[in-house]
């Protein structure tokens, strides 16, 4: 079992609301471990059923799912809690914890990056899986000479989505850099992409530390191809998705009117998991994603016809220039998920 999900104080406050029927919904990552916590509730005499589809985040919350089961509590595994759900669910993130040294490693490391050291006012950013190292990674910057600030969008203190890196918009005019602290590159992206001040991403499991530039500068040539591609496109498919956190009906209606004003055919197209063996067979010259931000960005090569979001689609019909390239954004509390 993995120890960093603390089964024991989650079963503590799953017995405190004395459910007849618990819905667990558990992400790729954890479903090594689904047997046994199965077993662990069973073992308490909780009645437990685990919904085993994929979900990437708590965008994806299976709350009706859930209902539809019959069970009156949810608990969510993997993922904060990122948009407003009803009270008979528990999010339980998975924290990687790190002690002092290994704080204190990772800074000694930053200050011997010549680029990175030339930077004294960096905006610090982790996902919720590195949340509770934030303190931690902060007094080390600040012992190290650093100035460091955090910044705080619609999610925790620091805390970014690869949707969301709203964050960065707060403390962006204090800093000269900006340092993800964690893996992958899912999140880290959803920094440097949206912005051109100098962005590193420190690998606590490697402990090497990389300059995300580049990937801004080729996302940029990428999508720029892209909206030249679907110029000549008469007929586009505007893709919204099913998953709670992630439909924005409403975006799809204004950026279907927007297509239509420029003289172009727009169909909207509804999907719970958005694949591109789900359009084959659709007519369409080019789409239009609205759903998880990061399928048109991540995905584009995947798909036949042009893939755009709808901030590009702005650019395509003359109503924003892409100078002013905007990456596509969700912001689960506020008001862009309609
Ligand atoms: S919408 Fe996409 S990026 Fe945002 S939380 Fe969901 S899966 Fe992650």
């Amino acid at each position: 079992m993995d120890s960093r999900i603390h089964l024991h104080e989650l079963i503590a406050q799953v017995k405190q609301r004395n459910p007849q029927l618990v819905c667990l919904q558990i992400p790729e990552g954890l479903k090594f471990n689904v047997t046994e916590i199965e077993d662990a509730f069973s073992k308490e005499n909780i009645p437990v059923i685990t919904i085993l589809d994929p979900s990437f985040g708590a965008c994806d919350i299976a709350d009706d799912k859930a209902k539809l089961l019959g069970a009156d509590l949810l608990v969510h595994f993997g993922h904060a809690k990122m948009m407003h759900t009803a009270q008979n669910v528990i999010y339980w993130p998975v924290f990687y914890d790190f002690d002092d040294r290994f704080v204190q490693d990772a800074v000694a490391a930053l200050k011997k990056d010549t680029f990175f050291s030339a930077h004294k006012k960096i905006g610090l950013f982790v996902t919720i899986q590195f949340h509770s190292n934030l303190e931690k990674i902060r007094k080390g910057l600040e012992e190290g000479g650093f100035e460091v600030h955090t910044g705080k969008g619609d999610l925790l203190e620091g805390q970014i989505l690869g949707c969301d890196a709203s964050a960065r918009n707060t403390i962006s005019e204090k800093c000269d850099a900006f340092l993800y602290f964690g893996d992958g590159y899912f999140h880290s992206l959803a920094v440097a992409y949206a912005s051109d001040k100098p962005t590193y991403q420190f690998n606590p499991f490697t402990k090497e530390l990389e300059h995300l530039n580049a990937y801004r500068e080729k996302l940029l040539r990428v999508r720029s191809g892209l909206i030249n591609k679907a110029m000549d496109a008469q007929t586009f498919g505007i893709i919204v998705c099913t998953k709670k956190g992630q439909m924005r009906k409403t975006l799809a209606l204004k950026t279907k009117a927007m297509l239509e004003e420029a003289g172009k055919k727009a169909y909207l197209f509804c999907m719970d998991h958005i694949t591109p063996q789900s359009l084959i067979g659709v007519q369409c010259d080019a789409y239009v994603n609205t759903a998880c931000t990061r399928i048109a960005i991540d995905d584009a090569q995947n798909y036949t016809k042009p893939m755009l979001t709808p901030a590009e689609v702005e650019i395509l019909v003359g109503q924003r220039t892409f100078a002013n390239y905007k990456l596509d954004e969700i912001r689960h509390f506020g008001t862009k998920v309609e």
